[in-house]
This record gives C-alpha cells, sequence and structure tokens, in this order.
C-alpha cells in the first residue's frame, strides 16, 4: 500500500447552479481529494487548516474514510477558508463571487513525521507557499509530486507559484488556466510550453469534455462521461486529481501506460462528483457503481477499425 500526502483546502462552499443553492457546505480541494483517494488502496493524510468554526461532523467524513488528519491544524479563534460560485447555465463556466482566505493566510504547514516519506504528494489549491514548504520539509524524495493549482493563485502570486511548479512532476491544470499560465491557446503548445516550467507530464482538464495527459510526444485523450444529471460541477477537479493520485499510489508505477488509467480512475470519480451539491455524492459512493462506471467508460472509448 502507498502513502498519498494531500495539501489543500479544506472548506466551506456556497455554491449557486441553476439547479438551486446552498448555504455553507463542506468544501475545499484537500476535501475532494482525499474522498476520491479514499477509494483505493492507500493510507492518506490531509495537511490543512480550519477555524474552529468547523463542525466536528465534517472533521468525522474525514477520519471515517481512515484519512489521517494530524495535520489539520484548527486555529482557536478563526475562520475557515470559504469560497463562494455562481456557475452559467452551460455548467461550464463559472463566477467565483468570493474567497475569503481567512486562516488560510498565515498557515504554516507541518508534514507530519510519518508522511515525510510519502511515495505521493498531491499538491492541491491552496496558496503556493503553503505548497512549497510541504516540498521542503520532505526527507525523502517522493516518487511522484502532483500539482494542481487554479487561476486565483496565477492572478495573486504567480512568482510562488512558478518555484512550485518547478519542483514537481505532474501539473494538472484545467484548459483556460492551462492558456493563462502559458499564453498559448493550443493546448499541444501549452503543454509543451509547461515541459519547459519543470513538468515532466501534464494533466489538461476540459470539464465536461474530458481530459489530456501529455507526456513528451506521446499525447492520451480520456472523455467525460456523457451524464444525464449534472447538478454542481464544484470539486471535479479535485476529484479527478484525487483520483488520480489515489490510484497511482496504490498501484505504485508512474509510467506512462499507467498514468493513462489513472486519468480514466479520475475521470470515473469525477463523473460521480458532479451528480450532488458539494461531497454529497462522493460520501455515499459505493464499489460497485465505480466499476459499473469503468466498464462504460470502456464501451464508451473502444471500437475496432479495419487498417491496412
Ligand atoms: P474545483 O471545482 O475542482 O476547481 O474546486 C472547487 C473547490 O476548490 C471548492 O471546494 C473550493 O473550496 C476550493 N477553492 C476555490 N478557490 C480556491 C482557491 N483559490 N484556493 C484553494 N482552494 C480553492
Amino acid at each position: 500500500m502507498g502513502k498519498l500526502l494531500i495539501v489543500g483546502t479544506v472548506a466551506f462552499d456556497a455554491i449557486e447552479t441553476p439547479f438551486g443553492k446552498t448555504d455553507k457546505i463542506l468544501g475545499g480541494a484537500a476535501t475532494f481529494i482525499g474522498l476520491a483517494a479514499s477509494q483505493f488502496d492507500v493510507d492518506s493524510a490531509i495537511i490543512s487548516v480550519v477555524g474552529d468554526d468547523f463542525p466536528q461532523d465534517y472533521i468525522d467524513l474525514l477520519t471515517d474514510r481512515k484519512i489521517d488528519i494530524s495535520a489539520l491544524e484548527i486555529v482557536k479563534g478563526g475562520k475557515t477558508f470559504f469560497w463562494k460560485g455562481l456557475y452559467h447555465n452551460d455548467l461550464n463556466t463559472r463566477d467565483t463571487l468570493a474567497t475569503e482566505l481567512n486562516v488560510l493566510a498565515d498557515f504554516k504547514p507541518v508534514v507530519p513525521k510519518s508522511y515525510n516519506d510519502a511515495d505521493v504528494v498531491m499538491l492541491g489549491n491552496l496558496h503556493p507557499f503553503v505548497q512549497l514548504s510541504v516540498i521542503n520539509q520532505l526527507k525523502k524524495r517522493p516518487k511522484l509530486i502532483i500539482l494542481d493549482t487554479m487561476n486565483f493563485w496565477m492572478d495573486n502570486a504567480l512568482d510562488e507559484l512558478m518555484e512550485v511548479i518547478k519542483r514537481v512532476d505532474v501539473l494538472t491544470i484545467n484548459d483556460e488556466e492551462a492558456r493563462q499560465l502559458t499564453g498559448e491557446y493550443s493546448l499541444v503548445k501549452a503543454a509543451q510550453k509547461i515541459f519547459t516550467m519543470g513538468p515532466k507530464y501534464v494533466v489538461i482538464k476540459k470539464g465536461e469534455h474530458g481530459a489530456l495527459l501529455f507526456h513528451k510526444d506521446q499525447i492520451f485523450f480520456a472523455p467525460a462521461l456523457p451524464l444525464e444529471e449534472v447538478f454542481d460541477p464544484t470539486g471535479a477537479g479535485d476529484t479527478f486529481a484525487g483520483g488520480f493520485a489515489g490510484y497511482l499510489a496504490a498501484s505504485e508505477d508512474s509510467s506512462f501506460e499507467n498514468m493513462k488509467k489513472a486519468v480514466i480512475h479520475g475521470s470515473n470519480l469525477a463523473s460521480f462528483s458532479v451528480e450532488k451539491f458539494g461531497t454529497e455524492r462522493m460520501l455515499k459512493l459505493n464499489h460497485k457503481e465505480i466499476k459499473e462506471r469503468l466498464h462504460q467508460f470502456k464501451r464508451l472509448t473502444q471500437f475496432d477499425i479495419e487498417l491496412q
């Protein structure tokens, strides 16, 4: 069994989609990553911070799934990171209405001793300073460091973000962010430019249009499952990243061939995440459903063609 160290926000989200809206519910990049990764045979731990306004019930949801939260700091008198998003009718685009860093603003992460030799480190979305500090505390170079980030950090901490990008093996990023980071419209050119920044692998997420994996001159494409119900895309990217990282940590194989499978597992889990608000669907997921959908993925992408 591999060890997976996860860094990212544990948050309150308020979400509005064409189908309804929520008050503050459980969210955060590390939450979605942890829940997705817990579907695999991995030991995982989350490094993050919340305020003492964060309900114990939410913390229990993580520990119920055997996620180590000894490095989830609870700041007395502090307020938890808060994000508010509004989705447009196509559900592929959203406006961020609020990003309140709160306790995240002064967070000094501490890598638990039992995880400073992690096999895979998944640097989820949060301040690049925190991501860098975690890399610097590791005693041993992990087999794989995966980074996920978003436009907020490109706009607010680009220099620090570039330092992190330099140090990672895989960058997962969505299409618009890849364009913003590189100034390239073509995603192939964008991936090539990202290679020059450090990562050897680039995954570009395209929402309902699937995901692309790039390595040297190889490209792999995984579709997103065409779904009848897409209710709330929040956390789909993180769920993808959690499935990707969780599968790689569990299988202890970071070859390109195995990464293709990891992309499918990530896409598969993300397809569930969007069916309900927030983490609701991920909390009720079982292995049978996951397996059935993997079969659907296979049927969707397999075909015979005669080539001479
Ligand atoms: P995704 O839909 O995969 O991009 O992720 C949405 C999740 O990311 C939400 O649960 C938010 O709490 C969290 N989030 C939103 N903005 C940020 C940010 N700037 N840094 C870290 N996490 C964020």
